[in-house]
């Protein structure tokens, strides 16, 4: 399987490579040349999710042995989540529930990011790579985890100084490992994921990197997205082994989304033959995707809003380029689109893309009383509480099934724990919000009769590693010096 770029076919690398470099060298992104087709559903259907992942990863990345195969998922999918079936699903009056927080840091990201250190690893040349990402919370923590002590690679994250809940500032300022380094942007996370796609191009950045390869472990690495599609799958047979539904019916996913790697995961599985019937993407009020998916104009020019659901506060979301190009087939059209938005901040489709993307996508948006009224109304009926972002896409069902009347069985993504997000979750459920975190954690643990996971209650005396914040100015030179810094250490 060959990958090209989005914005140059005759850019054409391997699974290995572009799993390498993360972005193409035009800055588009990587995308399979075809997609492969799975097993027939009645074989897949008894598969355990490690078997299920096995044979998704290795149609995409057939380059790597089998072995080789085997060993990252095993790896990736062992005792570090505290469910064997690694992403469990639960059911509700109205829609399934597939909950993707089961992993060492308890959000989505840790589904992908406890693999594709594992890929990335095995392409190692005798170059070390440099991994720089860009978080809105949840990634940066999953990747430090994920890459912490890992050989031949060092790590180096940045987020928003005041885009992240204070848990998630926390997890990544007491990241352990030797290889790893994080600091504050002041800014928002456009600003840290703008600071990544420079970083390919800048000229001091590539000269204090000297022999090291940059990499990134966002979801713009195609490593990250496709053991994504894997949770598609195993959540689909779950609703047909307790006979919800019967095999080959058609489901809705909806998912909150932000950078659009999660969602567009779903359209890869559709892809490949999972009988998906829509994908509903949520929206929280930083709403261009739900807008774009609309209207067909993709306009980042607004207010940016720091919201109680961090991990979706995003106006430029990378992987929508992947979805571009696969509604229209012509790089230099992607190559122009992106152009317009680099230089603009906004960009029209053609009718026919738009008609392409609705025929899957559906959008709709919450508003942070939406929100919080949708954490309430939930614990209120079914005595459940879920995180802002899941609550955004339960929001966002309860807007299309009253616009439509949809009876598609429905699977909703849930994405994080709500020991994430204590201080939204407490609001939303109108009860005094104590301002020590760890004294919220204790009062929401007592609400949700559910102990606090060891990972969370550790980081109360846990010591700070990573303090620094760095001005949008200054933040590329801060990377230099950081950047020689690693190579000293190293050599
Ligand atoms: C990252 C994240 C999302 C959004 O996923 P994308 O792939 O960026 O669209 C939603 N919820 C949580 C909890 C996340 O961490």
């Amino acid at each position: 399987m060959k990958y090209f770029s989005t914005r140059n076919k005759n850019i054409v690398v391997s699974s290995k490579e572009a799993i390498r470099n993360g972005l193409a060298e035009d800055g588009g992104l990587f995308l399979p040349i075809t997609f492969p087709h799975v097993l027939p559903l009645e074989v897949l259907s008894s598969y355990s999710y490690l078997e299920l992942a096995h044979h998704i990863v290795s149609l995409f990345f057939d380059d790597y042995s089998e072995e080789e195969i085997h060993e990252c998922v095993y790896h990736a999918y062992d005792s570090k989540f505290d469910t064997s079936e690694i992403t469990p699903v639960t059911y509700f009056d109205d829609c399934a529930m597939v909950e993707l927080f089961h992993g060492p840091t308890y959000a989505f990201k840790d589904v992908a990011l406890s693999f594709l250190p594992q890929v990335m690893k095995l392409t190692a040349s005798d170059n070390r790579i440099l991994i720089l990402t860009a978080t809105s919370g949840d990634t940066g923590k999953a990747a430090l985890e994920g890459f912490k002590d890992v050989e031949n690679i060092h790590i180096v994250v940045c987020y928003p100084e005041d885009g992240v809940s204070s848990i998630q500032k926390k997890q990544m300022q007491t990241s352990l490992g030797n290889n790893v380094s994080v600091f504050a942007i002041q800014g928002n996370f456009d600003d840290c994921q703008k600071l990544v796609k420079q970083a390919y191009s800048d000229s001091s950045i590539q000269e204090a990197l000297g022999s090291m390869t940059l990499s990134s472990a966002n979801s713009i690495n195609i490593g990250r997205l496709i053991p994504q599609i894997v949770y598609y799958f195993y959540s689909y047979f779950r609703l047909v082994e307790s006979e919800k539904i019967s095999l080959y019916d058609e489901v809705d996913f909806v998912v909150p989304t932000g950078n659009f790697g999660d969602i567009l995961a779903g359209y890869f599985a559709k892809q490949i033959g999972l009988p998906i019937h829509q994908l509903i993407c949520a929206s929280n009020s930083n709403h261009v995707l739900s807008d774009f998916i609309k209207t067909g104009v993709y306009n980042r020019n607004r207010s940016f809003f720091e919201t109680i659901s961090p991990s979706m506060d995003i106006l430029v979301s990378s992987n929508l380029e992947r979805l571009l190009y696969l509604t229209c087939e012509d790089d230099e059209m992607v190559k122009n689109l992106m152009h317009r938005l680099e230089k603009e901040g906004s960009y029209t489709i053609t009718d026919k893309m738009k008609q392409k993307i609705q025929e899957t996508f559906v959008g709709y948006w919450a508003s942070e009383e939406d929100c919080k009224k949708e954490i309430f109304a939930r614990y209120q009926k079914d005595g459940i509480l879920v995180d802002p972002h899941t609550s955004v896409a339960l929001s966002a069902l309860r807007k299309h099934k009253e616009e439509t009347n949809s009876l598609y069985p429905t699977i909703v993504l849930s994405t994080a724990s709500i020991f994430k997000f204590p201080n939204a979750i407490l609001e939303s459920l109108h009860e005094e919000v104590p301002s020590d975190a760890f004294e919220a954690l204790d009062k929401l643990s007592q609400i949700a009769k559910q102990e606090i996971p060891f990972n969370i209650r550790k980081l109360k005396n846990a010591p700070i590693r990573f303090s620094d914040s760095v001005s949008k100015e200054d933040a590329i030179s801060y990377l230099a010096s950081l950047i020689k810094e690693v190579h000293q250490n190293d050599y």
